[in-house]
């Protein structure tokens, strides 16, 4: 590598280069070397963090492991169909994890049935309760809920104030103690403990330390954070029983907030923009700032809070959740689909009609495919326009095919693991339907059969 590295310096600067020129040259080698065949991006990533593992049901977090899809209902939790059902949907587009809302004596009433549904259907996605207010009330009333929850979201920020606000933060901790059950501590920007903010303003007055507001609240959350974590220690809990979190809405908080987390505490991180807002703005928002963090190894689950439309998909924030691990190399869930973005040479709409159709196939399918065949995750597939890059993508995929751009030959050449396979002509509904048939075929003939399972995900 190091031999490597010289050889590109000089190819890229000659014999010597301004030391001025150095820095940026680290930077360039990388995108240069990830232009290389072979070149493993990954290997550039920080190593993760080593902390604590933590079980959440049959689901580690920390300690190593994969990091963790999870996803929340925005169903009425009383609700027990909606809510089962919108439960399973999440677990079968990948949510690992599901949170649901825990808020009043009908929804913690309705969990016990709720898990029972799951069951029945085979899934068995762990579920967090969400408590804010009166988690100490209802964790203790309602026994069943209390066991058959798998993990408690506790907010410091909101469960009382001064003397009592320790007391029923104790009180939670303790009926997880009784069941067995980790918590998360789960600090917010938007309800974070105003007695520890109006203390640390006053001290920063005091001793004239000239810091910010912004300063000031970032560090208030991880305080709080950290001390609600002893306390949790305190009243029983283990460190393998302690999940973190520290949500801000802003991307630049949250990386700061993350970092200074991350470098005072062992416990596992679940990393989340909070309030990330709708469609473009909340994906590109969440990924920017847990991007950032997850290259430097920080975070152990991570949810995507995404706005959904009026009657929007709750999956949604799933699929963006699994996009972001598997960019970064982290994780593989579905097959991947390359497409071109088209340009003038591509006026009709059948490539981006037909690479839609393949991505929501895949979607639809890997449901199934998941529990049939092994690997099937890593495929990759590519879609392109013309003639331009669509062979050489086409090529690089295990299937891809290379649309007619305008003015070309209305024939459509598909490769298979690198080589041409076939060359496909029609409509674009005839195309679309030769394209999964050969999609179909592939996975039946390159993925071992895994052995039946009995669960959902
Ligand atoms: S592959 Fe062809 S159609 Fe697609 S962006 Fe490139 S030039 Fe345009």
């Amino acid at each position: 590598m190091k031999t490597l590295y010289w050889t590109l310096a000089r190819a890229r600067f000659g014999k010597e280069w301004p030391i001025s020129h150095q820095g940026g040259f680290g930077l360039e080698l990388i995108r240069m070397l990830t232009q290389i065949e072979g070149f493993d991006a990954a290997a550039t990533r920080h190593p993760r963090r080593k902390t604590y593992g933590v079980k959440v049901g049959h689901v580690c977090v920390g300690d190593g492991a994969p990091i963790v899809v999870q996803s929340m209902t925005n169903t009425d939790t009383a609700d027990i169909e909606s809510t089962f059902k919108q439960t399973v949907e999440l677990a079968e587009a990948g949510s690992e994890i599901v949170r649901w809302t825990v808020n009043v004596p009908e929804a913690a009433a309705a969990v016990p049935e709720i898990k029972k549904r799951m069951l029945d259907v085979a899934c068995r996605a762990p579920i967090i309760g969400d408590f804010h207010y009166n988690g100490h009330v209802l964790l203790t009333k309602y026994p069943e809920c209390a066991k058959q929850l798998d993990k408690y979201r506790i907010n410091p920020g909101n469960v009382g104030a001064g003397q009592r606000r320790d007391e029923q933060f104790s009180t939670i901790c303790k009926v997880a103690v009784d069941n067995g059950k980790p918590v998360r501590i789960g600090v917010n920007g938007g309800s974070l403990n105003q007695e520890l903010v109006m203390r640390k303003m006053q001290e920063n007055t005091d001793k004239s330390l000239g810091k910010d507001s912004e300063q000031i609240i970032n560090e208030c959350m991880v305080i709080s954070a950290l001390e609600s974590a002893e306390l949790a220690l305190e009243s029983g809990l283990r460190h393998d029983q302690i999940i973190i979190s520290c949500k801000t809405s802003r991307p630049r908080d949250l990386i700061t907030v993350y970092r200074d987390l991350s470098a005072k505490t062992e416990q596992p991180l679940h990393l989340g923009l909070t309030e990330a807002g709708m469609g473009m703005k909340g994906q590109i928002w969440s990924a920017a700032s847990l991007g950032v963090l997850l290259y430097e190894g920080i975070g152990d689950t991570i949810r995507i809070s995404l706005t959904p439309r009026p009657g929007g998909d709750r999956r949604e924030e799933v699929y963006a959740a699994c996009e972001l691990l598997q960019a970064l190399g982290l994780r593989s869930f579905a097959p991947s689909v390359t497409a071109c973005p088209g340009c003038g040479r591509t006026t009709s709409t059948t490539f981006q009609e037909l690479a839609e159709a393949i991505q929501g196939y895949i979607r639809d399918m890997m449901p199934i495919w998941k529990t049939q065949f092994e690997g099937v995750e890593s495929m990759t597939l590519a879609v392109m326009g013309c003639i331009v890059n669509g062979p050489g993508e086409s090529k690089a995929a295990n299937i891809g095919i290379s649309l007619p751009g305008t003015g070309e030959a209305p024939r459509c050449p598909v490769y298979i693991d690198g080589k041409k396979d076939v060359t496909l002509e029609g409509t674009y509904d005839e195309l679309a339907a030769a394209f999964q048939a050969l999609v179909d075929n592939y996975i039946a003939k390159k993925y071992p059969r895994k052995v039946a399972e009995s669960v959902t995900n």
